[in-house]
């Protein structure tokens, strides 16, 4: 068979020189894939990807790609059960394949054979082997390859290569940041490979793509440490914040919460802007304290099991929101402080259906589930929800929405008296006797000093006509920026939260003082190392994953009921003490 010519596939004109002499045939699997790019329920055992629910590659572009420089044909899949690429599961998930074959159409003569996978619930420590690679020549002759994590094939939430998988393609698939190596596997000389085969060891492997051609070195994901903006942050108090008498309780409380925001990312922050740690709004408050975040079935929680620890007091497993391992319900403190009275606002810069804000009124088994979340929504009656724009779970299909149940959620919400916000600026404006529901553009929180606005008139709305009130104001951008390895993104996050600090702090000592300000994070993410230059001043920062770590948080606090924050305890916890210091039960 002629090797086809496949510059068209390569980017930019240095690849192009490249490929005028280099061939690579793409392998489709045919009748060997056995799943699916994407899965709709994680743990039920049907498969689909690996089984984790919406935590899998569907983001994954179909059709012909160039993957660190080589070409791959990646099949598309739109549903669960579509077969578009190989899944073995091995020791990890015994219900999936075991083993999987490709037969090429014609058998193929190259020098290398190119595989674009990953491993999965692995760590690379010990190199375990992952499965092994049969390569079957024209004639019957067979090879066998090992193919080890940590060496051939990286977990898929790992931040770097190894010597025979280069980190080829990233992405944040809406729960973590996932990515795809590719390995070379040279081929035996002047024999035409006819099939190759999978059979899985430690599993879990999944197989994206094979391609045929010449050798090449794959080319490793760019990344970039730089920092690309300059950012307006809040000055620092001049004199030592007031403490409050032990035991004092507030009469409200602003939860401000850096997702992924971990001590690395704080400190990178606060070495990027001022040139030295613990130089940061937030860290003047005079009370802090570490919790720590596992979940109920995993030591690296995510953000739907954190929140619901935050929110509710109580241990989940990770995906779950509002709800325990069993199922069973349970409500949060703002839930429970809404009934006794308080006003409630939830605001977040991530879309309006994230776990943060969620995990405050929805009860659902899977945090992607995001029809049931606004169904949830729409029985909580609290007085600002605020997020970006999530309308297509809000509409039935008939008016251009994804609601199966037909139900037109933006009406009911509006015939109960919100104000429907779809720009910061009409928020700022909304009616003061509505509540608010605001369904941001995207990006419309990207400048960060538009949290002193937000804080300012959420604050305000929340407390006229002298409510009582509980307010969680949320960044995503520390843990969007962490699991990329964006550094500007990471500072970027956590300059939010500290306008929101020096704001909430600010409102609290021009209103009577009696405002708590609790400011955390729900996990950390990327493993954030900081560093900066005695000689230069200038911050560097060191990731070291691009997924959630199992490191304990910051948790910092100001006013009434403050040092009940200090020292060492579980996030499970600042629910309880937030319950404690209202009143109420949980
Ligand atoms: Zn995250």
């Amino acid at each position: 068979m002629q090797m086809r010519k496949v510059n068209t596939f390569l980017a930019g004109v240095a690849a192009t020189v490249l490929a005028a002499s280099a061939a690579f045939v793409p392998v489709p699997f045919g009748n060997g894939a056995n799943s699916s790019f994407l899965d709709d329920e994680a743990d039920d055992q049907k498969g689909g990807f690996i089984d984790l629910g919406s935590n899998d590659l569907r983001m994954l572009p179909s059709g012909e790609q160039d993957i660190g420089g080589i070409p791959f044909q990646i099949a598309p899949a739109s549903t669960s059960s579509d077969k578009a690429c190989i899944v073995l599961g091995g020791h990890r998930r015994t219900y999936l394949a075991q083993s999987a074959e490709v037969k090429l159409a014609k058998p193929l003569r190259g020098d290398c054979l190119y595989l674009l996978h990953a491993s999965s619930f692995t760590s690379a420590d010990d190199k375990p082997i992952v499965g092994s690679l049969h390569l079957v020549y024209e004639g019957g002759t067979k090879e066998e390859r090992h193919v080890r994590i940590g060496r051939d094939v990286g977990d898929w939430m790992a931040s770097r290569s190894y010597r025979n998988a280069v980190r080829a393609w990233t992405i944040y698939n809406n729960n973590t940041q996932v990515s795809l190596f590719v390995s070379t596997f040279p081929l035996a000389r002047g024999k035409k490979l006819a099939a190759f085969s999978f059979t899985a060891d430690e599993g879990l492997w999944v197989v994206a793509g094979a391609t045929v051609g010449d050798r090449r070195k794959p080319r490793q994901v760019p990344l970039d440490l730089r920092i690309s903006r300059s950012y307006k942050f809040p000055d620092l108090y001049e004199k030592p914040l007031p403490v409050y008498p032990v035991g004092a309780k507030p009469r409200n409380v602003v939860f401000i919460l850096g997702d992924g925001m971990g001590i690395g990312s704080v400190t990178f922050a606060s070495n990027f802007l001022r040139q030295r740690p613990g130089a940061l709004v937030m860290n003047q408050l005079p009370y802090a304290g570490l919790a720590t975040t596992y979940s109920a079935n995993a030591d690296v929680t995510d953000s739907a099991a954190s929140a619901t620890a935050f929110a509710c007091g109580r241990k989940t497993n990770n995906s779950m929101l509002g709800m325990l391992p069993d199922k069973s319900h349970v409500d949060s403190i703002a839930t429970r402080a809404h009934a006794a009275g308080f006003a409630v606002g939830l605001m977040t810069d991530d879309p309006f259906v994230g776990a943060t804000p969620s995990a405050y009124y929805a009860h659902v088994p899977v945090r992607s589930y995001s029809e049931d979340i606004i169904r949830d929504a729409a029985k909580c009656d609290f007085e600002i929800l605020l997020g970006y724009h999530c309308r297509r779970y809000f509409l039935p299909k008939a008016k251009g929405g994804k609601r199966r149940d037909g139900r037109d959620i933006l009406s009911e919400m509006t015939g109960k008296g919100y104000q429907l916000c779809e720009t910061f600026a009409s928020f700022i404006e909304a009616p003061r006797d509505k509540r608010v529901l605001a369904q941001l553009k995207d990006g419309e929180l990207d400048e960060e000093s538009r949290y002193k606005q937000l804080t300012e008139t959420a604050l305000n709305r929340l407390s006229q006509d002298g409510k009582r009130f509980f307010v969680l104001i949320e960044s995503g951008d520390p843990d969007h920026g962490s699991h990329a390895n964006k550094p500007t993104q990471t500072v970027l996050g956590v300059v939010k939260i500290d306008w929101a600090a020096r704001t909430a702090v600010d409102w609290s000592l021009a209103h009577g003082g009696d405002t708590l300000v609790v400011v955390m994070a729900d996990h950390e993410t990327g493993g954030v190392n900081a560093t900066v230059s005695p000689a230069t001043g200038k911050a560097t920062v060191h990731y070291g994953a691009t997924s959630h770590t199992a490191t304990p948080v910051p948790v910092f606090a100001f006013g009434p009921g403050a040092e009940l924050f200090e020292g060492l305890y579980d996030n499970t916890d600042v629910a309880k003490r937030l319950a404690q210091l209202l009143d109420l039960t949980l």
